[in-house]
């Protein structure tokens, strides 16, 4: 990012964040593990790239007019992505999400302004799943569109025109391997498809989270999931469009345990206050960056995503009580506090 350069609009806020090596991740890997820093998106995540690239390609076709409504069904960050862009372009925002997020992404709705309906979470299939639910409401409301983040491939397109050059650009082009999870697949698939058109031997490995069926299928070719995990956010059971032809070279699966132990360590070591989605993103960039270094690459280069800030989690992953209720280790100065 380049600070002198004054910005025109507040739109243009949203991407070119920056890059930082991570000391403890890197000593850990035995090479140089990056986090590229989603959490200094306006909506404080990665999902900010993907609601301005869908709410412009809906423009462009024509489908969203002025004053329009644009309906989404989301985990939370999708959605507070969307009610900044829709405020600053003057649309409407209706968001229907499973109401077991936290309860920091719901507040955060609704002081931007955005209509939320909570619907309970249910399996893919089941017509009450929250993205069924979204997509009716946006067939059935005059002037709305759905976003669709899930299948609509502006979303992974946010990351190959843009995650993947701005990593590109960072490193200078000395990148070796790219990790994340996929909760859409259009990080992974969009700043896989950028970087591979750069350079086909940066090896794209996807992590994922307990739970998620990607990992066998990118493993052993079968949807199948096993194990849980509390991770919002992430962890995909089907192929969506934006995960087709996704170039995944290897994949890795990180147990919120050891996401957690990158939470704490960040926090405690580094003064980053993270979600898990990013603490078992660079469990997974650790795990990617020993293989490099086992297979004798030079000085290899990982980069991965720090997808949005723990200031969304403090009932949840910061909280005594919410981490020994599911069974996660309580970190001591959290402990300390009389929760647990
Ligand atoms: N982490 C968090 C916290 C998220 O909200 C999301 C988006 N659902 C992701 C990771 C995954 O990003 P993507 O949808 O691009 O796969």
């Amino acid at each position: 990012m380049n600070i002198t350069q004054p910005l025109g609009d507040t739109l243009a806020l949203i991407g070119n964040t920056p890059l930082v090596r991570l000391t403890g991740p890197s000593e850990a890997a035995g090479c140089d593990i990056w986090g590229k820093c989603e959490f200094a998106n306006p909506g404080s995540s990665v999902k900010d790239r993907a609601a301005l690239y869908m709410i412009r390609d809906a423009e462009a076709r024509g489908e969203l007019q002025p004053g329009g409504t644009v309906i989404e069904g989301t985990a939370g960050n999708t959605g507070i992505g969307i009610a900044l862009v829709a405020n600053a372009l003057g649309y409407k925002t209706v968001i229907v999400m499973p109401d077991n997020q936290s309860k920091e992404k719901m507040d955060t709705l609704r002081a931007l302004g955005a209509r939320l309906v909570l619907v309970p979470p249910t399996k893919y299939a089941d017509p009450a799943h929250f993205q069924h639910v979204s997509r009716r409401m946006a067939e059935e409301t005059e002037g709305a569109i759905w976003a669709g983040q899930f299948d609509n491939v502006a979303n992974r397109k946010a990351h190959i025109e843009g995650t993947a050059q701005e990593l590109w650009v960072q490193t200078s082009g000395k990148i070796d391997g790219f990790t994340c999870a996929a909760g859409t697949g259009g990080t992974i698939a969009g700043v896989g498809m950028g970087l591979k058109e750069k350079n086909e031997n940066i090896r794209i490995a996807l992590t994922d989270p307990h739970g998620a069926a990607l990992y066998n299928y990118y493993a052993h070719g079968e949807l199948k999931s096993e194990g849980s995990s509390v991770a919002e956010g992430i962890g995909q059971g089907r192929i969506t469009a934006n995960l087709e032809d996704a170039p995944i070279d290897t994949q890795f699966r990180i147990s919120d345990e050891t996401g957690m132990i990158w939470v704490e360590r960040l926090l405690r070591e580094e003064g980053l206050c993270l979600g898990l989605s990013s603490g078992i993103n660079v469990a997974g960039a650790i795990e990617l960056g020993k293989q490099l270094v086992a297979e004798g690459r030079d000085n290899p280069q990982v980069a991965t995503i720090l997808c949005d800030t723990g200031f969304r989690y403090l009932s949840t992953l910061y909280n005594a009580e919410w981490l020994a209720a599911k069974g996660l280790p309580v970190f001591d100065w959290l402990a300390h506090e009389g929760g647990a």
